[in-house]
């Protein structure tokens, strides 16, 4: 057969320069805790507006618990898999909350890898992590970016109940992709009901959070009838991304969508009455969630 040319890089995929006192001050203390972000480790391009804090001055970043090693293979993940990963560090949500809490964020995303290896999937991690620091630290925002537990509902509650501000979990991708795009563990109901059940646990005025990747494959009317899907789930927040593809064992990016198509999408969300949407070329689903929190909340 022929073979297939990777897409070019249009030229509004360009990497933005980190910048900003607070960026700079942020990343100064960083050296001396022993805290690993994502953004750092994955080069994230929007360091400096993320960091900054923007308009808002909440400063956002995302860490990683639970280790570096996935139980899972997702077609489009660059992180290291194994069907037994080390064991969780019994001291990692205090160090990691106390770390956290001195650091001088006002937002943080704290995600991890997929642990289907632990009886609890988990979720007692990322419920102790956030309990811990919420009482080193009431002022800070917390968003748990959490796997989809295997849709156990007492994971689910475990974490919606932790203390936290937001609770977000990914679909990644529209319904009609999900079992060519992720692990095949996961799929588009389980990870709708894990929405839902984190909605019905938390308290009042916990956001509920969701982000997919667009370069997937997917059509507009397949965006579109997601997204009302994800809505009548009670989701509050979409997030919009270009898909970028790690490496070529990686699956191919099928387009790179133009920042008009990504605006008519966050509009669109905006009408169906998210609480807020991030979206373009360049978003990721943790992009200036401090800030944008912020915002939709005084709105
Ligand atoms: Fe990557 Fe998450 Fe999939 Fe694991 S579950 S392979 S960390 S996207
Ligand atoms: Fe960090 Fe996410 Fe912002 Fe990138 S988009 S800098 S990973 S918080």
């Amino acid at each position: 057969g022929t073979k297939k040319r990777p897409l070019p890089k249009p030229k509004w995929m360009k990497e933005t320069i980190p910048g900003g006192a607070k960026y700079a001050a942020i990343k100064a203390k960083l050296r001396e805790l022993k805290l690993h972000t994502v953004c750092e480790e994955a080069r994230c391009p929007n360091m400096g507006e993320c960091w900054s804090g923007g308009e808002t001055g909440t400063a956002t970043a995302t860490i990683m618990i639970l280790g570096d090693t996935c139980t899972r293979g997702c077609r489009f993940c660059n992180v290291k898999t194994s069907r037994t990963p080390p064991p969780p560090d019994p001291n990692e949500p205090s160090n990691v909350a106390r770390a956290i809490a001195s650091w001088g964020l006002d937002y943080v995303v704290i995600t991890s890898v997929d642990r289907d290896d632990l009886p609890d999937q988990g979720s007692g991690h990322f419920a102790e992590t956030v309990q811990t620091l919420k009482i080193l630290k009431p002022t800070m925002l917390i968003e748990a970016l959490v796997p989809d537990f295997r849709g156990d509902p007492s994971c689910v509650e475990k974490v919606a109940k932790s203390g936290l501000d937001v609770f977000a979990h990914n679909i990644e991708t529209v319904e009609e992709l999900q079992s060519v795009v992720r692990d095949y563990r996961a799929n588009f109901k389980q990870s709708l009901d894990v929405l839902k059940i984190a909605k019905e646990y938390a308290p009042e005025g916990t956001l509920t959070k969701t982000s997919i990747m667009l370069g997937c494959g997917e059509t507009p009317d397949q965006v579109i009838s997601t997204m009302e899907k994800v809505r009548a789930a009670g989701v509050d927040v979409m997030t919009f991304g270009q898909y970028m593809r790690p490496s070529k064992r990686h699956m191919p990016v099928s387009e790179y969508v133009t920042p008009e198509a990504f605006e008519k999408y966050r509009s669109l969300g905006m009408e169906m009455g998210f609480r807020y949407v991030a979206s373009g070329p360049m978003v990721r689903s943790s992009y200036k969630a401090g800030e944008f929190y912020i915002k939709a909340m005084i709105e």
